[in-house]
């Protein structure tokens, strides 16, 4: 057997060396935070086994990273006392297993993810390794695995469509990077820069890296969620955000807290701007990532957050946690629950300044995260009162900006005992509503909801600050006592009750058993006929939930209200009964009403009448 061989690069490693060595020319130096990423996992995983197994080379080695710089040769060393890895793995891990990372990096440079935000997270595709053919000539890693009688072997490649592997020397475990510069990026051939790129990007490894023959460590190696807020830089929180996340934006905000008692616990949490993942997101799943003393135990945990903040991402730790707990018995501690129960008043607690202090912030979020919010309100399991702050909402008064409960609250007329709202289906239609005449006319704030979620939120939000929220379209509302209409404004006068009984009976024959009434009703004035719940019916809430969760779901038939002071309603009492105008214009009422509720099953299906009554009015 010839000793070194080309090995063939998998296809789409190829092209991924392809592009990193001829396309990528931002931010090279990020080459090296791979590099001692995978150095770190390396000793992770060797100070893992070594808990269990002392039978492994060098059991005493400390765990450590060394860098140094041949300034006339331009190499960079990497060496690392990690689980290291033998000849067979030097060549899967580094060259041949099928990466679907490689496939998903590809795509995203394909897509024309920018190069800055391709660099920044080349990691997370699981290929970070292959980042170091950005500044190199040629790269031999030789290495030697943690197994007693495994032999080094050292692998070697220039970027080209192979690599080679052969038997090497090494005496100690572990791993060594030998990084021939090529000639645009000598530059790195310099112990300074190199101090300073890790103290930019790898400044939270958790072992010592060292850099020369200096005895003093280069990087601070505490995790950044277990420092204290004043030593972190924004941009470092964003950063660490990024890496986690892959997300390319930054997050709308976050909260970093730390507490020594009564229970130890480092956490840190962001919000996203947005509450899709993009596709290259390496968070697949919902939940915080946990650690016990700063080993990572779980990768996704649902349980330290209530369900409706399950958008937040971030980290949590823990001494206080046992090291070698299981999914289930971690899930059943009651320290889980008391961790959570902390964590959501911090966000809580943070939302709620967002909201006070930043209200341009909090408008972004609950544009993005309103449904979710909504969704706790709804949900059983919350303490939903809490909840209540932070929703908003727009209103006949301010359609445009977003109200809080306690904002229409502390506006609400002398004589208003209900905080009065609407449902539908868009602003623009709702506006037009007859259910809001009456409101509209006498100056009444209703709030306006029109997002799908809106009737999920008020199953729970029935009450705020002693005041019951009332839907405008109930049949049985009372209203408050209006003041006087302005006396230059007449009062219409209503078709005497005898002639609107004749009204009513056209109505009723036209439109049989398309509803279950036809009566006159106080409570229009702009507009000639509303439609209600019959009294005693389910509630438009709750018809709306049942239309959002069952597509078959057939809206009940409703009483169609009219209005006796109308102008058409008194002109319809001149025409003759059998007069044929009458069919098309109490159809069209009709329709009119089930379009204005967003109840019409086909508009388009108006165009032939509405051509008919044109024609007649122009005749
Ligand atoms: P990732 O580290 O995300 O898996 P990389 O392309 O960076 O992807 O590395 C590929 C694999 O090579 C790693 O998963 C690991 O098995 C191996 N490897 C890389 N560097 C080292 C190292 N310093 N020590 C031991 N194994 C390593």
């Amino acid at each position: 057997m010839t000793e070194n061989k080309p090995i063939a690069f998998k296809a789409e490693i190829k092209q991924l060396l392809n592009i990193l060595i001829h396309s990528l020319y931002t931010d090279r130096e990020i080459f090296l935070r791979e590099l001692i990423s995978n150095a770190s996992d390396a000793l992770t995983q060797m100070d893992f086994l070594m808990l269990t197994d002392h039978n492994v080379l060098e059991p005493d080695a400390e765990l450590a990273i060394r860098l140094s710089v041949d300034e006339d040769e331009k190499i960079i060393t990497i060496s690392d006392s990690g689980i290291g890895m033998t000849r067979d793995e030097l060549s899967t891990n580094l060259g041949t297993i099928a990466q679907s990372g490689a496939r998903a990096f590809l795509d995203a440079a394909e897509e024309g993810v920018d190069q800055q935000q391709l660099t920044d997270v080349i990691g997370q595709f699981g290929v970070g390794f292959y980042s170091v053919f950005m500044v190199a000539e040629w790269v031999r890693v030789t290495s030697r695995s943690y197994k007693p009688r495994a032999k080094a072997a050292s692998w070697y490649a220039t970027g080209g469509d192979t690599f080679t592997v052969e038997a090497a020397e090494k005496k100690d475990r572990g791993t060594t990077i030998q990084i021939k510069l090529n000639e645009d990026t000598e530059e790195f051939a310099n112990e300074g820069r190199l101090r300073d790129i890790i103290k930019t990007h790898s400044d939270y490894v958790r072992f010592p890296i060292f850099v020369g023959d200096a005895e003093e460590q280069t990087n601070r190696q505490t995790a950044i969620w277990r420092q204290s807020s004043r030593e972190v830089q924004d941009d470092e929180y964003t950063e660490f955000y990024k890496h986690l996340t892959l997300d390319f934006e930054d997050p709308i905000t976050r909260v970093h807290f730390v507490a020594d008692a009564p229970l130890r616990i480092f956490s840190l949490l962001y919000i996203p701007s947005k509450p899709e993942r993009n596709m290259f997101s390496l968070r697949k799943e919902d939940g915080l990532k946990l650690y016990a003393r700063k080993i990572l135990i779980q990768e996704y945990t649902t349980d330290l957050l209530p369900q409706h903040f399950r958008f937040i991402q971030g980290v949590v730790d823990s001494e206080d946690l046992p090291l070698n707990v299981s999914r289930e018995t971690i899930q059943a501690t009651a320290l889980m629950a008391r961790i959570k129960k902390i964590l959501t008043g911090q966000v809580t607690k943070q939302l709620q300044a967002m909201a006070d202090k930043e209200p341009e912030k909090y408008a972004q979020f609950w544009a993005s995260f309103g449904p979710f919010i909504k969704e706790g309100i709804a949900s059983q399991e919350t303490d939903r009162e809490s909840l209540f702050p932070f929703v908003r909402f727009h209103t006949t008064i301010q359609p445009e900006s977003w109200v809080s409960l306690s904002e229409y609250v502390q506006r609400m007329k002398d004589d208003q005992d209900k905080i009065y709202y609407i449902l539908g289906d868009d602003d623009r239609s709702v506006a037009r509503s007859p259910h809001l005449d009456y409101f509209r006319k006498h100056g009444y704030e209703v709030i306006t909801l029109t997002d799908p979620m809106d009737s999920f939120m008020l199953m729970g939000l029935r009450e705020y600050a002693d005041y019951e929220l009332q839907n405008v379209a109930a049949p049985d509302l009372e209203l408050p006592a209006a003041e006087q209409t302005p006396e230059d404004e007449p009062v219409p006068e209503a078709l005497p009750k005898k002639d609107f009984e004749k009204i009513v009976e056209r109505f009723k024959w036209h439109l049989g058993e398309r509803v279950t009434d036809v009566r006159a009703t106080e409570r229009l004035s702009d507009s000639v006929a509303r439609l209600v719940d019959p009294e005693g019916s389910m509630g438009q809430e709750m018809q709306r939930v049942y239309r959002l969760v069952d597509r078959e779901y057939e809206v009940p038939k409703k009483v169609l209200e009219l209005n006796p002071s109308h102008p058409i309603v008194l002109k319809l009492h001149e025409i003759p009964g059998e007069d044929e105008r009458n069919a098309t214009i109490i159809e069209q009422i009709y329709e009119s009403a089930l379009l204005i509720e967003g109840l019409h099953p086909d508009p388009a299906s108006m165009l032939p009448r509405i051509q008919t009554l044109m024609e007649a009015a122009l005749k």
